[in-house]
């Protein structure tokens, strides 16, 4: 299919690069690290190559989550939004941007938000699962009350928020000792954006701001397979469920959810997650450069999927909700 929009597309500067670092063999470091620097020249190619007419660019991970000096975090998620903006301002056809935010402060992310939408032209924000700030043990995730008033921001400006992976802290990972390949994008990555997207259902947030609109990429982190359990364990019990929004949790997830197909070419999740969520709420994309363009988009343009619902989920679903200017 030509056309296609990717909305998991990252890239790197100088100053985030080695945050990268010792995710993947040091024999392709590299090769890796060539990749997350460049925008204009061989990621073009690919996209030419492949069919992808389209890429929202978002910042390497952790970054901007993981800085614990709050200044600095701030300062970073600048620099990073500002040579995104000059990058896409180079091929605006091609490139689109993806905010970085310094959530460690809910005003700080707030404003840098609105200045990314407001000056800078991104389409939405893209956020390194939880923030980290002032220690490596103070950990926010943003069901929080105090991020409420970000929340309310996110809204008003009508943009959609991605929330990905990061792995968890050290002395949040005993579950993984001794197991180190279970951290990253084999499992840690998935479980705790998974509990981070749980966490935001269920603290009554989409009751205060039903529109607001939260992508998840992987395929939902595995959380098609999930919610119904997640609503319905012990049902012969009659006892409400104890957290404080209103309805079950698979209601938010269908109504203020979307999943994109970063990072997961595999059919049978792809329809699995149709069934939950509707080809209406899907979008492709890649995870570049971590994973290849040429695996995502030869298994997206051949999958046992309806032509409408290539179409959808290959671009028109990504044009509308990122009110992306092209064609169709
Ligand atoms: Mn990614």
């Amino acid at each position: 299919m030509r056309g296609k929009i990717g909305l998991e597309e990252h890239f790197a500067i100088e100053e985030t690069i080695e945050d990268s670092n010792g995710f993947l063999a040091p024999e392709v470091w590299p090769e890796l690290r060539a990749r997350l620097l460049d925008i204009q020249d061989n990621r073009l190619r690919l996209m030419d190559a492949h069919g992808m007419e389209m890429m929202l660019l978002s910042l390497n991970a952790p970054t901007v989550q993981a800085i614990h000096d709050v200044k600095r975090a701030h300062e970073m998620a600048i620099r990073a939004n500002d040579f995104l903006a000059n990058e896409v301002a180079k091929r605006p056809d091609r490139f689109q941007g993806l905010a970085a935010l310094p959530l460690q402060d809910a005003d700080l992310a707030s404003r840098e938000l609105e200045r990314c939408i407001h000056d800078l032209k991104f389409k939405g924000a893209l956020v390194n699962g939880f923030s980290q700030a002032n220690s490596e043990d103070n950990i926010l995730y943003y069901d929080l009350p105090q991020y409420r008033d970000f929340w309310s921001v996110v809204q008003k400006l009508d943009v959609p928020f991605y929330l990905h992976p990061r792995n968890p802290t050290a002395a949040w990972s005993q579950i993984y000792g001794g197991h180190p390949w279970l951290m990253g994008p084999t499992w840690a990555f998935g479980q705790e954006t998974a509990v981070h997207a749980l966490r935001l259902m269920a603290s009554g947030l989409f009751d205060q701001f039903p529109e607001l609109k939260i992508v998840l990429g992987h395929m939902g982190e595995g959380l098609p397979y999930s919610m119904w359990r997640v609503d319905h364990r012990n049902g012969w019990v009659k006892t409400p469920p104890s957290y404080p929004a209103k309805r079950k949790l698979g209601e938010y997830f269908q109504e203020n959810f979307y999943l994109t197909t970063s990072g997961n070419f595999r059919t049978q999740t792809l329809i699995d997650a149709i069934l939950e969520i509707g080809a209406d709420r899907i979008m492709f994309s890649t995870d570049w450069p971590f994973e290849n363009v040429d695996h995502a988009a030869d298994w997206f343009d051949a999958a046992s999927i309806s032509e409408a619902d290539r179409i959808k989920i290959g671009r028109s679903n990504a044009a509308k909700l990122f009110k992306l200017d092209v064609a169709g």
